[in-house]
């Protein structure tokens, strides 16, 4: 019942399941974050946007798990977009976390009609080879836009962070990340809970005695998906780690695969989205 991990294509090894922390304020952060880590966790979500940095880096701190031994993730905003504005919002990222790394920074959304993110990517490359992130990716990315950066630059996204759930299981991106080796990260992994009352996962759920909210996440480790899974409750962040020491079968798969929708989107569109 050890946690597990993938491997990204550049040799790092990312803990499969993470606490995210989105919409969550900074004192949250602090509990939730060091419940996380006293559950297990080693894989901690946030982002600039998040505006609960301070609070995650407090939380790390306070849990007493060392600095390397935790997986830490964040994300540069779309007003940062460019090159020049993201060295200095990673930098700003940093200080706020109180580190002087990442383990992986995301670019969080292409925001395609500002037409910078292949020139935030480069941003990121020189990131990485200064040490301030161990792994570069992104996070929704369509095709064009990974194919685009790869072009440009020669240098392949870790992973590709994206809305995922059992009823939005991203089959056509995800065949796209197997072409490129890049691994798939699942956002909103519970259907941001939505899910939880589904009754197909609850008959699964009765059958092995767990919770909708763990076979979810099985539903994504399964998948050789890395997942991030929300909550503040540290009873449920407790919870949603206890996921190592049993397996869906077969037709508890097959019954899941059957909820794929393609309207099953929660999040904004990244092909359309504005912002
Ligand atoms: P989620 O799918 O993780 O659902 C979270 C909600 O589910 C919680 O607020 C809670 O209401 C419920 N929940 C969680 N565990 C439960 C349990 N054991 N029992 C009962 N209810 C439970 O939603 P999310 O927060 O949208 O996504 C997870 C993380 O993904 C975020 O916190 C963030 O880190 C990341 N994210 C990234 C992006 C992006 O653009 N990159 C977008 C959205 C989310």
């Amino acid at each position: 019942s050890e946690q597990t991990f993938i491997t990204l294509n550049d040799g790092h090894k990312i803990p499969q399941v993470g606490l995210g922390v989105w919409q969550t304020p900074n004192d949250t952060a602090v509990t939730a974050v060091k419940a996380a880590l006293e559950a297990g966790y080693r894989h901690i979500d946030t982002a600039a946007i998040y505006g609960n940095e301070e609070g995650v880096g407090e939380g790390m701190r306070a849990s007493g798990v060392l600095r390397d031994d935790i997986f830490l993730t964040t994300k540069i905003w779309n007003d940062a977009q460019g090159y020049d504005s993201t060295l200095k919002a990673a930098e700003q990222s940093l200080k706020r976390l109180g580190t002087d790394y990442v383990d992986l920074l995301l670019i969080h959304w292409p925001s395609p009609h500002r037409g910078l993110y292949s020139e935030t990517w480069k941003a990121l490359i020189q990131l990485r080879k200064e040490g301030k992130a161990r792994s570069i990716g992104v996070s929704n990315f369509g095709e064009q836009h990974l194919d685009r950066i790869i072009a440009d630059t020669g240098v392949t996204p870790a992973l590709n962070q994206i809305e995922l759930h059992p009823d939005f299981a991203q089959h056509e991106l995800r065949k796209v990340h197997g072409r490129l080796d890049i691994s798939t990260q699942s956002w909103s992994p519970l259907g941001q809970g939505q899910l939880l009352d589904n009754a197909a996962i609850g008959k699964i759920a009765g059958k092995h005695g767990r919770t909708p909210a763990q076979i979810i996440i099985r539903w994504h480790i399964q998948n050789g998906l890395i997942v991030i899974p929300k909550s503040v409750t540290p009873s449920r962040i407790a919870e949603n780690f206890k996921v190592f020491d049993f397996q869906l079968d077969e037709a508890d798969l097959e019954a899941m695969s059957k909820l794929d929708n393609p309207d099953g989107r929660i999040g904004p569109n990244p092909m359309t989205a504005t912002f």
